[in-house]
Formats: structure tokens, C-alpha cells, sequence
């Protein structure tokens, strides 16, 4: 089945046409189960007729491009090869019922294993060290950002490469969404945006290396799998700082001690990164305020009145 995994598949049948392309010509889609969780896609366990499983994300045929950006992101990370991704199966577009749909790996449930936080601390911390040449574009060069845009949620992330991490969090991640956040900032949280970007340097640092990072690592986009570890899924990959995305863990409650433990095993965090978290936090509150309205201008204004 390798060679025929992350096809596209258009037109009349496109589900069924890649179900059979991927399994065989008399496999069929026995029964659909639906699975709760998301916040954007429709999900499915389905069943086909040969006893195996797949997972099904769809949703309208203008979605398509939020699941080819998905399944780029799926596939870096499981390139990586240090923490459990799952296997993109196929995409595409049935036109004529309007549904687009994305197909990977079903992840089984299994109980969590008794090292479930440690290793998945230190499996993180392997991807963050990981070789990520290559990844912003095709000369193989290190740089900050990823060979195309995807998506934050339901927002757009740009991720025009650069070769400074603080240019490229200024430009391509607070930028757009303070551009994006305009309506529900007063005067005062202008000038402060203005300030912060204008001196951003004084606040970030730059990486020793960039590092691939999983971009949207809140608790609900890693589950058990299988094998009782960590896998994680529904990414807004791009080559950043590490500790951006060690902020979004602890965004919105943060993992247990000894998570964070194994990481540093793996991967030390310098101190100054407790300074720092909430301002890589920005971003992700000014995209919850942008889609999901004025409950989260509080926690926005109380970060910048931290720094400005
Ligand atoms: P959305 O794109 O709508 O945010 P999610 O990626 O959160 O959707 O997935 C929806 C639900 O499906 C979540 O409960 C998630 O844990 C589960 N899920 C995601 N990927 C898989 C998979 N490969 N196997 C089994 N369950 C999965």
C-alpha cells in the first residue's frame, strides 16, 4: 500500500475509488461510526470490508485545502520518525455529493502506558532536535516558517520563510493576527502592539536551531494510541523555536511535572523561556480572539500590559 498512500482522489467516487485503490479492489466501506472531538471537521471510524478500520475527517469541498495542509504537516512530523504520527492514507474531493474528505491511520484506544508522560516529554523533545533541512523549502537550507502556509483552527498561518526566528514571529505570526484582531483593539492596545513589535528583540531570542515544531499542541490534539504512548495529531507544523510550542502546552492548563522533566532530559530550556512563553501565548490568544470573539480580549490586553 506505500506507494499508493497520500494520492488525491477527485470526481464521482472519490471515497470509494480511494478506499479500493488503497485496499484492494473489492474492499468496501462496510459501516461508518462517527467520533466526537473535533471543532471543525466531521469524523469517522470507518469500517471497511475487509476488518480493517480507517479514520475520516470531511467537510465541504472548499475545506480540501485545510486537509492538504494537514496532511503536509502529518507527513513532516511522522518523517521525523520520533514521536507517533499518524499515516495520511489519502485525500480528495467528491464533487458530485460536495464533500471533501482526508484518510489516515485509525488509532485504536488503548490505556495509557505507566511512562505515558515521560516519554512522550522525551519523544517531543527528539522531534525538536530532529533535522529539519529542507522543510521551508527545497534547497535545504534552515530557516524559520515551512515550504507553504496551513492553518491555526480555522485561521491562516503564513509561513513565508525567513532566517530570523524574532522577524519571522513578528511578521508571520503577531502581524497578521493583530491585523486580523483590529476591531477589538482600543487605542491603547495599538500602541502597545506597536511598541512590542517594534521591540521585539529585547523580549525573544533566537534558537541555538530551529526545530520542526507540531504548532498547535494544545491537550486535545494528542491522544493514546495503540502502543499506550503519545501521538500526535491535527498539526499547524512549521520550523520555529521550541519553546513556542512548549508555551501552547501549557497554554490552556499545561501537562503534568514529569512531561516536562523528560523533555529537559532530552532538550534543556533555558531559564529566560518563563519570560517568554506567554509572549509566543500571544499568538494563539489573538487567533482564540479572532475566531472566537471578545471573551479572550482579557487575557490578550493582560499580556501585553506584562511586557508594554
Ligand atoms: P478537527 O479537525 O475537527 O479539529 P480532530 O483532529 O480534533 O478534528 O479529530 C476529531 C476527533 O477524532 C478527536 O476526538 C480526535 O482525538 C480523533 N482522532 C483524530 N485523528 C484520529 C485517528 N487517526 N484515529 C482515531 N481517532 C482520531
Amino acid at each position: 500500500m506505500d506507494d499508493k498512500r497520500n494520492a488525491a482522489f477527485f470526481g464521482k467516487h472519490a471515497l470509494e475509488r480511494a478506499i479500493a485503490l488503497l485496499f484492494g479492489q473489492d474492499v468496501r466501506i462496510a459501516s461508518k461510526r462517527p467520533v466526537y472531538g473535533g471543532d471543525i471537521n466531521e469524523a469517522y471510524r470507518l469500517s471497511l470490508s475487509d476488518g480493517s478500520a480507517v479514520f475520516m475527517k470531511c467537510n465541504t469541498l472548499e475545506n480540501l485545502s485545510f486537509f492538504e495542509a494537514e496532511a503536509r504537516g502529518l507527513n513532516a512530523l511522522r518523517r521525523a520518525g520520533t514521536i507517533g504520527v499518524p499515516q495520511v492514507l489519502g485525500m480528495g474531493a467528491d464533487e458530485e455529493k460536495g464533500f471533501s474528505f482526508l484518510l489516515m491511520e485509525y488509532l485504536e484506544a488503548a490505556p495509557r502506558s505507566s511512562q505515558y508522560w515521560e516519554i512522550f516529554g522525551r519523544e517531543l523533545a527528539a522531534l525538536h532536535c530532529a533535522d529539519c533541512s529542507g522543510l521551508t523549502g527545497a534547497d535545504g537550507s534552515l530557516l524559520f516558517g515551512f515550504a507553504e502556509d496551513n492553518y491555526i483552527g480555522a485561521s491562516l498561518q503564513i509561513n513565508t520563510p525567513m532566517d530570523s526566528w524574532i522577524a519571522f514571529f513578528r511578521e508571520c505570526r503577531l502581524l497578521p493576527q493583530i491585523q486580523m484582531a483590529e476591531g477589538y483593539l482600543d487605542s491603547r492596545m495599538h500602541r502597545q502592539f506597536g511598541k512590542l513589535l517594534d521591540h521585539l528583540d529585547c523580549y525573544l531570542v533566537e534558537p541555538e536551531a530551529p526545530s520542526l515544531l507540531h504548532g498547535d499542541l494544545w491537550s486535545g490534539n494528542a491522544v493514546c494510541g495503540p502502543d499506550g504512548k503519545a501521538w500526535i495529531l491535527d498539526p499547524a507544523a512549521y520550523v520555529g523555536h521550541f519553546e513556542a510550542e512548549l508555551g501552547m502546552t501549557e497554554l490552556f492548563g499545561g501537562y503534568p511535572a514529569a512531561f516536562y522533566q523528560a523533555y529537559r532530559e532530552v532538550n534543556p530550556i533555558d531559564s529566560g523561556y518563563r519570560d517568554r512563553r506567554e509572549l509566543y501565548n500571544l499568538y494563539h490568544l489573538l487567533n482564540h480572539l479572532n475566531l472566537f470573539g471578545s471573551s479572550y480580549r482579557g487575557s490578550v490586553e493582560k499580556i501585553l500590559n506584562r511586557y508594554i
